[in-house]
């Protein structure tokens, strides 16, 4: 059975990603934290689509549930390889530095970066077993750039950054490919209450992008012709300037 694994896939950018892995004819794994009613809709949207996957619940900031809940997950399936895995669990927690606090430096630099590590090595053993894969992680302009009263947020996503092109290094001769995509300003929760009228100014598609904006190029760098992509990081922002 061909797997896929998508982390936070129980709302906004990772829903769009698991109903997109669903239609390419993966068996989905979709991952969430807390939202148990979000990931139902999700999951019960992939089968809507004729397509199937399960929920697994864990908080990928959490290394223990992580072994526990994923490697359980790997250990019980040994004939079902994880093919593709989308890293795109993540949380913004914005202040200026100067009034930063410990936990709101600790919680974004765990989901993005740690969880990406803790994932990712799990899944690493049986995409190079099977000598095929498709990591891609989900950042974001703010790591490419810099944003203010975003250092956690962008030390997060910009770590995440060159952990992609590192381990695209250390994998591409077993047929893994590691990639990045680096979204702009996307309708989700996570933009709830930004400015869309005023921000859209400085975007040369004049608007906020969608969740199935990412998802398509996520289905790109997914895909099995995308084989000779590796170690990049694709914008999609509609041209904002990084
Ligand atoms: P969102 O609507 O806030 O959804 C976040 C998702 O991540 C939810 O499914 C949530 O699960 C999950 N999640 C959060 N912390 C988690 C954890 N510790 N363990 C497991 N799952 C966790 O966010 P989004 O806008 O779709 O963002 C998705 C990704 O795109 C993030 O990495 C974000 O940084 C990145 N991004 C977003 C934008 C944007 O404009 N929206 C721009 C650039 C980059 P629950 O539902 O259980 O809470």
């Amino acid at each position: 059975m061909k797997t896929a694994l998508v982390t936070g896939g129980s709302r906004g950018i990772g829903r769009a990603i698991c109903l997109k892995i669903a239609a390419m004819g993966y068996y989905v794994l979709v991952n969430y934290k807390s939202n148990l009613t979000e990931a139902e809709i999700t999951l019960s949207q992939i089968k809507n689509d004729d397509g199937n996957g399960e929920l697994l619940q864990y908080d990928v900031a959490d290394r223990e549930q992580v072994n526990q809940q994923l490697g359980g997950w790997i250990k019980a399936n040994p004939d079902n390889i994880i093919e593709v895995l989308v890293n795109n669990a993540g949380v913004r927690d914005d202040s200026l530095m100067a009034w930063m606090k410990d936990e709101q430096w600790d919680d974004v630099l765990k989901t993005s970066l740690d969880g990406f590590f803790s994932v990712t090595r799990l899944v690493l053993d049986g995409m190079m077993l099977n000598r095929y894969g498709r990591i891609i992680n989900i950042v974001s302009l703010s790591g490419l750039k810099g944003l203010p009263g975003q250092t956690n947020y962008s030390a997060a996503k910009g770590g995440v950054i060159g952990a992609t092109k590192a381990l695209a290094q250390e994998v591409g001769r077993s047929g893994i490919t590691a990639n990045a995509i680096a979204p702009g300003f996307i309708k989700t929760d996570m933009t709830e209450g930004l400015d869309e009228k005023e921000l859209k100014k400085m975007i040369p598609i004049n608007r906020f992008g969608t969740s199935e904006d990412v998802a398509h190029a996520v289905g790109f760098l997914a895909s099995k012709e995308a084989g000779y992509i590796t170690g990049q990081v694709l914008s999609v922002n509609g041209g904002l300037y990084t």
